[in-house]
This record gives C-alpha cells, structure tokens and sequence, in this order.
C-alpha cells in the first residue's frame, strides 16, 4: 500500500512537470484561432489548389506523377491538410516533395509527420536548412523559445536562389526574399487557363516580427540588407495571382467568398499584390529607421 502511494505519488510529480511543457510545445502563445480553424479547399487556378486553414496556407500541386505540397503548417495542422488533399480527391500518399515558405513552426512544424506518413522528400532553402533540421534550435530569433520549436525534420535538397522544382511537367521557381528568416522562400510558378498564361507568386513572408534586430543583429548581421534584397525580388516578381504564407497576406477572407459565389479570377489581382509590397516595404524601413535612432 505504502509502495503503492509512493509511486502514485510519484507519478503526479512527473505529470505536473511534464504536462505544462507538453501543454506549451501544442499552443505556443502566437498561435491564433484562425491559423487551426478549417478551410474548405478549393481549386485556385489550373492543378493548383488551396488546402489550408483559415490563414495557414498550404498549396497542392497536381501532376501526372504526384503531388507537391506548399508547406505543412503546425504539427496539428496534418490531419486538416490530409483531409483537404482527400476531399479534393487525391491521395496524400502521392504526395512526392514537399516544399516550405519558410522555417517558423506554424509553416514547417507539421513536415516531419508528412514525410512519415507520404516518404515525400523535403526541399528547403538553404538559409533555413539548419533550422529545420535542428527543430529551430538554430533559429536566429526563436533558439530559446521551446515553445517555437518541432520536430526535427531531414532535408534532401538545399535549394539556392533561382532553383527550379519539376515534377509530371509542372515547375515552381524559388526565390530567396530573405530577412524574416534566413532562407525565406517565395515560389513562383505559371498557370495557364483560357489561353493565358497566369503568373503565381506565393510570398514568404516580408514581414518583421515583434522584437526583431534590424541593427547590430549579432545572429543575423545581414538582416537590414536581406530584407532590402527580398524587397527588390518581390517587387521585380510579375504576379498575376496573388498568394502567400498566410491567408491575411493576400485577403482570402474577402477574395474567397467571391471565388464561391463564381468569380473564379477572384485571386487575380496584380495591383493588390504590387500595393501590399510596397506596405510592407514601408513598414519595414519605418522600423529600421526607428531601431536607426534608438527608439523601441
Ligand atoms: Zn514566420
């Protein structure tokens, strides 16, 4: 009986260490309703399709030999994107590479549990190889944050800037827009309907989040002059239909629903994706020139 006690006790001595760990590991304190709030997948353009939540985007790709797939979200996010893959009618098994936007968990966290269950090979930017490799431990902003960090994930290609992804006669193009983190990645692709050809361009991220270094970043000394480089790609990039990491980035609350009610060129908006750079652009010199003189 006493033994008994003992180890019982001893039991809930690991469970109340372990369980508020395991509880912040599940919901880092950034997380939003809205990134774990289904999405109906639906048909973009051409073989492209969106099979995210509400605003972690995630992106098949159709061929005759396979899926690609933009991105695995949190590590929660699998069983939701394998359903939209499915409900779409294709099968996650062929699902043959997988590709990222950049390495932030709410975008690679759910990779290595994809890989398992397709055996896709993961193509990642070199910048952000290290990342995922080593569970973004070797991010520059997030190395402390537990909460931050996932799984450990292989990758079988590194890609550099300007490398080109093909699989059953589909290619995407990466670009490097780095600075938000070191390898973040826009792709490119075309899509041809109607007789015209449709530029895609799924944005990365140019954003700079709360508590970044623009200056005197001893982590990342390049950021300031990689998040300029990223801003002259992107704004460089022809873009037909706009896209990104997130569903916030190009209005899927508003462009979807136009989709539904039959406006199947709802994500074509050129002047959109030009003006959302260029505010993004300003956001960033107006906090560089703010860290520049010292202010918080
Ligand atoms: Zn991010």
């Amino acid at each position: 009986m006493k033994l008994k006690y003992l180890l019982s006790s001893m039991l809930l001595a690991a469970l109340a260490f372990v369980v508020p760990f395991a509880t912040s590991q599940k919901a880092p304190n950034f997380e939003t309703p809205a990134w774990t709030r289904p999405f109906k997948p639906f048909q973009i353009a051409g073989n492209l399709y969106y099979v995210g939540s509400e605003d972690l985007a995630a992106y098949l790709i159709t061929t005759p030999q396979g899926l690609i797939l933009i991105n695995s979200n949190l590590e929660s996010s699998v069983p939701q994107i394998r359903e939209s893959i499915e409900k779409l009618g294709f099968k996650f098994s062929d699902v043959k590479i997988l590709l990222i936007s950049h390495g932030h968990f709410d975008h690679c966290a759910g990779s290595a549990a994809i890989i398992k269950q397709t055996g896709a090979k993961y193509y990642v930017m070199g910048g952000d190889v290290s990342v995922v490799e080593a569970c973004g431990k070797k991010e520059f902003e997030y190395s402390t944050r537990t909460d931050f960090h996932f799984p450990p994930t292989h990758v079988d290609r590194a890609l550099h800037d300007g490398d080109t992804v093909s699989l059953g006669g589909t290619t995407l193009t990466a670009h490097l827009t780095p600075g938000h983190t070191k390898g973040t990645t826009t792709w490119t692709m075309d899509e041809v309907e109607g007789g015209r050809t449709l530029h895609v361009v799924i944005v990365g991220s140019p954003n700079v989040n709360e508590g970044y270094k623009l200056v005197a970043n001893k982590q990342y000394p390049k950021i300031a002059e990689d998040y300029k480089k990223g801003f002259k790609v992107l704004k460089n990039l022809p873009c037909d239909i706009f896209l990104g990491a997130h569903g916030g980035y190009f209005g899927l609350d508003v462009k979807y629903p136009r989709w539904k009610n039959g406006d199947k060129n709802a994500f074509i908006d050129p002047s959109g994706y030009k003006s959302w750079i260029a505010d993004r652009e300003r956001a960033f010199e107006a906090a560089l020139a703010r860290q520049q003189t010292g202010k918080p």
